[in-house]
This record gives structure tokens, C-alpha cells and sequence, in this order.
């Protein structure tokens, strides 16, 4: 493989110990995942990138997002003929609402999209004392176990995969690269 040796002009190297402390951890950086969604990892990547561009926390930032989708939907006039997709409406609220979880936000007060909010709140109540009835309805120390077999399961074929990704990563660099020194 050949490259330039030396850094673009003015490029700092910032991945690099990303991605050293992914491998020292062994964090999971399967694409697309499904247990984990390589959720560890990305994390770390993005802190990085955050304190790169000098950002405040990863949760201030995703407060303030909220808080500025609250004043989007709050601003929302439907009118015939120009609907708004309901989905997209009711997932922007669930987005706000994982942010601001026990509070109205204040921003949608009175407008439109307030209402849709109210009535998801309503949905919500019906939901959690449907759930509360089957829970009880349920052995609660057999359904426990069931989950905890099927978490050992998951998380088995969770820790082999890292094994394989592991070995894949050693010989990926013997054929392309400077060696790792594992
Ligand atoms: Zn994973």
C-alpha cells in the first residue's frame, strides 16, 4: 500500500488514539452490528470530534437540539392540502420528549402541535396500564430468567464475534499495512 508518509499541512492526527483505545478495549466496530450497533465505539469517535470542534457536552447538545425542535414544531400551521406526515410529526415529539421527558416544554404552548403531543401522552397512559396488566399476568421470575438466558445467549455471540473481529483486524493489517503490534 502506498501513501504520503507525511500529514496534510496543518492536519492533526486525532483518530489515531481513537482508534488505539477501541483496540486496547476491544470495543465492537462490526459494521452495522445489531447487538450494539457499535454503540461504544461511536461514542468515543464522536467525543472526539466534539472536543475537536470544541462543543459542549454530547447531552447539553442534544438538550439545546431538543429545545430547538420544540420551537420548529411549535411553529407548525397545518392547513388542508399541505399535511404534515403524521410519523414524521409523532417521532420529532418523541425526540423532544426523550429530552425533556417529565416536563412540557414550554415552547409548544398553545400551538398546534401541542395537541398532537397531548394526545400522544394519553396513548402513552393507555399503553403503560396495558403493559403494567400483562407484567402482572406474567411470573415475573420466569419471565427474568427467560430474559436473562436469552441475554447470556446474545451476548455469547456478541463476545465471539469481538474474538473474530479481532483476528480479522491482525491479519487485515498483515496484508495491508503496517503491522499491529499485538
Ligand atoms: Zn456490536
Amino acid at each position: 500500500m502506498h501513501y504520503n508518509e507525511s500529514l496534510p499541512p496543518g492536519a492533526t492526527d486525532w483518530l489515531s488514539p481513537v482508534l488505539h483505545e477501541a483496540r486496547e478495549r476491544n470495543l465492537c466496530t462490526r459494521p452495522g452490528c445489531t447487538t450494539c450497533g457499535s454503540t461504544e465505539f461511536m461514542r468515543l469517535v464522536q467525543s472526539a470530534i466534539d472536543t475537536r470542534l470544541g462543543c459542549v457536552s454530547k447531552r447539553e447538545r442534544e438538550r439545546r437540539s431538543a429545545e430547538v425542535l420544540a420551537q420548529g414544531l411549535a411553529c407548525l400551521r397545518p392547513t388542508p392540502g399541505t399535511e404534515y406526515p403524521v410519523g414524521a410529526i409523532e417521532l420529532l415529539i418523541m425526540t423532544v420528549r426523550a429530552q425533556i421527558p417529565f416536563e412540557r416544554p414550554s415552547t409548544l404552548e398553545g400551538s398546534w402541535a401541542e395537541n398532537v403531543y397531548e394526545r400522544m401522552l394519553r396513548i402513552d397512559a393507555v399503553r403503560a396500564e396495558r403493559y403494567r396488566a400483562h407484567v402482572e399476568a406474567n411470573d415475573p421470575v420466569r419471565v427474568e430468567a427467560l430474559r436473562a438466558a436469552k441475554r447470556a445467549a446474545r451476548q455469547e455471540r456478541h463476545a465471539e464475534m469481538l474474538r473474530r473481529q479481532r483476528e480479522r483486524s491482525i491479519e487485515w493489517h498483515r496484508k495491508h499495512g503496517p503491522p499491529a503490534e499485538t
